[in-house]
């Protein structure tokens, strides 16, 4: 049995909208100036269920009448002839209108009557009425919705929130949504880098340059109200999308961008450390308690003005070298967030940006302990470490590590004598001596840098580039001075000053070439080859979580090389853990030490 509207309905409706819209004016605020500015507005209904009980009245029809920002049309729907079948076609039913720029809200009306065409018992059935207003800001529909009983009385009122259907009494009802164009705010870092151009992809500007601000927290404002939600970060592009035609006002909206990076769950706090509790001298504080209570994460505020285009750019200001230190490190931390390196929720990585290592050998230099990261200033007359993007991002490496395996232990860095030149670091002036790209160095240390130049590696490169880049910030011993390098003689070779760009795929077997007779010590150039090959898209490869898992399975021993190899057939397939220990072979890393 259907309720059966009188015959007089559509006159009614329209007394009844008249009435509707004489509120709405009220509601809706127009201010004049921007009046003449507007933006296309679409509500569209996109789906109809005419399944529901009128089984007597033969076919349905849904007749709609809406109202989009009062501006109203009535609709007859497609309708279904065999009541059996009907079910939930979907529809395409678009109503565009203009809105004024600075409108912040859309009222909406919906009104759903059935038709019965001869009518049925007396009349259309009425089965709904829907006032709800669409929130430019959040996206989300909220309103009144009124069902009606069959004798035209009111069945049931009811508020909905964030709602995307209206259903009546009997199971007539339509779904919906709306589309608006949303701004695209993409922010950014200032960043310099001296490391850069040598053919990575990733930020290859060299000097002054604009980074995307990938992951940071932002806070987007209109005055004094908020526009995005609690613990808003920017995506690996550095953007957000802001479903808002609310107009800027006279002061614009305010991006105010935060040096704490989020991603799924985890955070990487980017800081600045008050001067006087840095590790480098004058104040030579080592007190992590004494750093963490003295320094603070980097707040910028930038005003945006949505204009004609869809997307803004933000260049938010940062002047002063210890702010630059953060924005740079937060860039190239971002970075290596957006290549989808690992790190669980629920982790926090803190970066002391411009505060050397809290070790009184390192003051200077850039290191990482734990989850902490310092990138340090840089010896005096050279260009602070932050301006050299493959020294932070390796550093992040070695946090990654630390973070997912803390069995990734190494020995302390013990200077081995007695070796060629081209496998020790006596030749380093820029940084420490402790390690080197060239230099053979205990099993646990060698993996740690080795994985740590990998995901500086993958930091700025695709794994589908076939000829990634690594660029190295120590001085590289080499026989020759490559032309255009520059270089100082050493001991009848040539140390080559940094930035040096070499390839981090093509196997370099620097050891097996030339440091004969050390077998089970290892070097991190080769290291880096083999991690960068392994963990290449490939039947049999490993991903660097599975990398990981090999770092978790030496326990509290620090494994010998072989060792190591061979513990990756306890935590992964066999045909992975076979091709893990043939590519130790092959990339020079196992106590195989043939050239091949
Ligand atoms: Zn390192």
């Amino acid at each position: 049995m259907r309720n059966h509207a009188p015959l007089d309905l559509v006159p009614r409706l329209f007394v009844r909208w008249t009435t509707v819209l004489l509120c709405l004016a009220g509601l809706v605020s127009i201010d004049a100036s921007a009046q003449a500015q507007t933006v296309p507005f679409r509500f569209i209904i996109d789906g109809q269920d005419i399944s529901g009980s009128d089984a007597v009245c033969g076919p349905r029809q849904l007749s709609v009448n809406v109202f989009v920002n009062g501006v109203g049309e009535l609709r007859n729907f497609p309708g279904c002839t065999n009541p059996a079948a009907c079910g939930s076609p979907g529809t395409f039913e678009v109503y565009q209108v203009p809105i004024p720029v600075s409108q912040a809200s859309v009222p909406i009306v919906i009104d759903i009557s059935e038709r019965d065409d001869p009518l049925c018992g007396g009349g259309d059935d009425h089965i709904l009425t829907a006032n709800l207003t669409a929130d430019l800001n959040t996206g989300n529909i909220n309103g009144g919705l009124i069902t009606f009983k069959s004798d035209g009385s009111v069945d049931q009122s009811t508020f909905l929130v964030a709602t995307t259907s209206v259903t009546g009494l009997d199971g007539f009802g339509v779904s919906f949504r709306i589309e608006t164009t949303p701004t695209r705010i993409c922010s950014t870092w200032p960043a310099a880098f001296v490391d850069s151009g040598f053919g990575e992809s990733g930020l290859p500007g060299l000097g002054p340059q604009r980074a995307p601000a990938s992951f940071a927290s932002v806070v987007l404002k209109k005055g004094t109200s908020v526009l995005t939600a609690a613990g808003q970060a920017l995506d690996a592009e550095g953007c957000l999308d802001v479903h808002t035609f609310a107009a800027p006002g006279p002061g614009g909206w305010t991006l105010e961008q935060t040096s704490v990076l989020r991603r799924g769950g985890a955070t990487v706090d980017v800081r600045r450390v008050a001067p006087g509790f840095r590790s480098q001298p004058p104040s030579s504080n080592f007190d992590l308690g004494l750093k963490f209570a003295n320094s603070s994460a980097l707040t910028v505020s930038t005003v945006v003005r949505p204009g004609a285009s869809t997307t803004i750019g933000a260049r938010p200001h940062v002047s002063g070298l210890d702010a630059e230190d953060v924005a740079r490190s937060a860039a190239v931390v971002g970075r290596a967030l957006r290549a989808g390196l690992p790190l669980a929720a629920g982790s926090t990585v803190t970066v002391f940006a411009g505060d050397g290592c809290n070790s009184p050998g390192l003051a200077t230099d850039s290191c990482a302990s734990g989850s902490i990261l310092f990138v340090g200033p840089a010896t005096a007359g050279l260009p602070p470490q932050s301006q050299w993007k493959f020294i932070v991002a390796h550093e992040f490496g070695h946090v990654l590590q630390a973070v997912a395996a803390a069995d990734a232990r190494g020995e302390g860095y013990p200077i081995i004598n007695g070796l060629p030149d081209v496998c020790e670091c006596r030749h380093v002036t820029v940084a420490n001596q402790y390690h080197c790209l060239q230099s053979l160095e205990q099993p646990g240390d060698v993996r740690k840098e080795g994985f740590a130049q990998f995901i500086a590696a993958r930091t700025f490169n695709d794994v589908t580039d076939p000829n990634p880049t690594f660029v190295y910030y120590k001085e590289f011993l080499v026989p020759t001075c490559p032309a255009g390098a520059t270089c100082t003689p050493f001991n009848g070779g040539f140390s080559q000053f940094p930035p040096v760009g070499m390839s981090a795929s093509r196997p370099a077997l620097w050891r097996n070439r030339n440091c004969a007779g050390t077998p089970s010590l290892a070097t991190e150039f080769d290291w880096m080859n083999f991690y960068w090959n392994v963990t290449l898209p490939a039947p049999n490869s490993v991903s660097v979580e599975q990398l990981f898992a090999v770092d978790r399975a030496q326990g509290t021993t620090i494994a010998g090389n072989d060792a190591f190899l061979a513990l990756a057939a306890t935590v992964m397939p066999m045909a992975q853990a076979v091709a893990f220990q043939v590519a130790g072979d092959r990339f020079g890393v196992s106590s195989d030490t043939s050239v091949r």
